[in-house]
């Protein structure tokens, strides 16, 4: 109770880190007010996860709407830390016990050659804007960019994101070249697997004359990091998890029908009319983690589009420190934001996607036909999002117990805390209740 002196805690982002962390806290008794930039609160379920994951989105959007709705939790929606809210007047002035960012990995990691930037939209795009699109393209309301997905669109990439990509731009080419040939198929089937929707149709894939997209990596195919070996590994489980790989990387080109080559690194652009043409690459030699170009094996790749997807990391917010990539988090169990006393982090802003460990995940086996599964568009893929839960739990955990260390706010304090949160909630017309405004901001086509 505020008489008694209560802690009152700002989570930045209400996804899955966000949500779990709100959830917890109100649990343990602290009040929460859960600030989030969009007006829906789903994060990379909605705009990552690209829209074939029907299922799995519906029953994790069904999972944070419940954290969120807990007693003790405001909901903010349409208000962007860094935009609307200084973060330094929000950590320093506010007078909130805590501050947690769980804002996710939401920019591109650069390309890494020098002027990327000069392409970017011009012949270049990165991953997150390009499933972004995706998944919202054929929503009557959608104002974004919008993005061609031609036939040798080159990808550069290696995880499961970067997979993510090409399968689109080959389940886009596939239904093109079939709508040409008279034959309607939906993304759906095609996601099934390209041969066997076209087989159905009595379509051969190799008659439609799509060339197919090129995935390129700059290290080896048994490296691409599809699957991780679990903390330590032994000799065995580095060969079983490269092992997967390849079976995963083999699954997924039996599927979509795409190109692949490893040890390709780009290193410069091919400019016609001041639009990327394609990339400039060279061979690589790999040992241990160290990747060295091969001298004299610099080739042409010619391509009209190029996707770079090499990974997405925290978004530099005004006022907020960096190391790198990062921002300036103590350690990854109990994430503090170097800083500042009281300002902590969850999920995939302390981090950067990808690096869930396996040991998350009940076993490597579990996880290997999970991502198989992942790879194949069916199935459970719950467990995936039981691991990014669990992270954030574990975080947010030690965080809570941290929180309950800090001096508790007088009476005062937490009443003006709760006008400033009714204000931010008026400002953007969320007069009611959670439901309503999730019912509001729904667009009727969201697939
Ligand atoms: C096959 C598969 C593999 C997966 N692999 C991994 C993995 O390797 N690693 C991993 O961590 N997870 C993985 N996941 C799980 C999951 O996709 C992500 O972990 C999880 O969605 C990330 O949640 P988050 O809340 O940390 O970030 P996000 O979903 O990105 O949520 C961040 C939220 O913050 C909001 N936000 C951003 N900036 C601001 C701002 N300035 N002000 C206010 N709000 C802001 C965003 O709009 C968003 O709603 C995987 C899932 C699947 C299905």
């Amino acid at each position: 109770m505020a008489e008694n002196g209560q802690h009152f805690v700002a989570v930045i982002g209400a996804a899955i880190s966000g949500s779990v962390a709100a959830e917890l806290l109100a649990e343990r008794g602290i009040r929460v007010a859960v600030i989030e930039q969009n007006k829906r609160p789903y994060g990379k379920i909605e705009d990552g996860l690209p829209r074939w994951h029907v299922e799995q989105r519906k029953q994790e959007y069904h999972h944070i709407d419940e954290r969120l709705k807990k007693p003790g939790i405001s909901f903010i929606p349409c208000t962007k830390i860094g935009r609307d809210i200084d973060f330094q007047d929000l950590c320093s002035n506010w007078g909130f016990s805590a501050v947690i960012l769980a804002n996710g990995a939401w920019r591109d990691r650069d390309l890494g050659v020098p002027g990327a930037g000069d392409y970017v939209d011009k012949g270049l795009v990165y991953q997150n804007p390009f499933i972004y699109w995706y998944n919202h393209k054929n929503e009557r309301d959608y104002r974004g960019p919008r993005y061609g997905t031609p036939d040798e669109t080159l990808v550069v990439g290696g995880g499961l994101a970067s997979i993510d990509v090409v399968k689109v731009l080959q389940l886009e080419n596939y239904e093109r070249a079939l709508s040409e040939h008279g034959v309607q198929v939906s993304m759906h089937d095609l996601e099934k697997g390209i041969p066997s929707a076209c087989e159905a149709h009595g379509i051969r894939p190799e008659s439609l004359g799509v060339k197919g997209c090129l995935l390129i990596y700059r290290r080896r195919e048994p490296d691409m990091p599809l699957a991780h070996p679990p903390d330590n590994p032994t000799p065995n489980q580095i060969a079983k998890t490269e092992q997967v790989r390849q079976k995963m990387l083999r699954l997924a080109r039996e599927k979509y029908l795409f190109r692949f080559q490893e040890r390709r690194l780009p290193v410069g652009f091919l400019v016609e009319d001041g639009r990327l043409a394609g990339l400039k690459v060279v061979e690589t030699r790999t040992s241990g983690r160290n990747v060295e170009p091969v001298p004299g094996s610099e080739q042409e790749i010619r391509a009209p589009l190029v996707i770079s997807s090499i990974g997405s990391v925290p978004e530099a917010l005004p006022g907020v420190a960096m190391k790198g990539d990062y921002y300036t988090f103590t350690s990854e169990d109990l994430p503090r934001y170097a800083p500042h006393g009281h300002v902590f982090g969850v999920g995939n802003v302390v981090t950067g996607q990808g690096n869930i460990r396996v040991s998350l995940v009940h076993s490597q086996k579990v996880t290997n036909h999970l991502i198989e599964n992942y790879i194949t568009g069916k199935g459970e893929l719950s467990a995936f999002y039981a691991a990014a839960e669990s992270r954030a739990a574990g975080q947010a955990q030690a965080v809570s117990e941290r929180i309950q260390t800090l001096p508790a706010l007088a009476p005062a304090e937490f009443t003006a805390l709760e006008n400033r949160v009714r204000k931010l909630q008026e400002r953007v017309g969320y007069a009611s209740d959670y439901d309503s405004w999730i019912a509001k901001v729904t667009p009727p086509d969201l697939e």
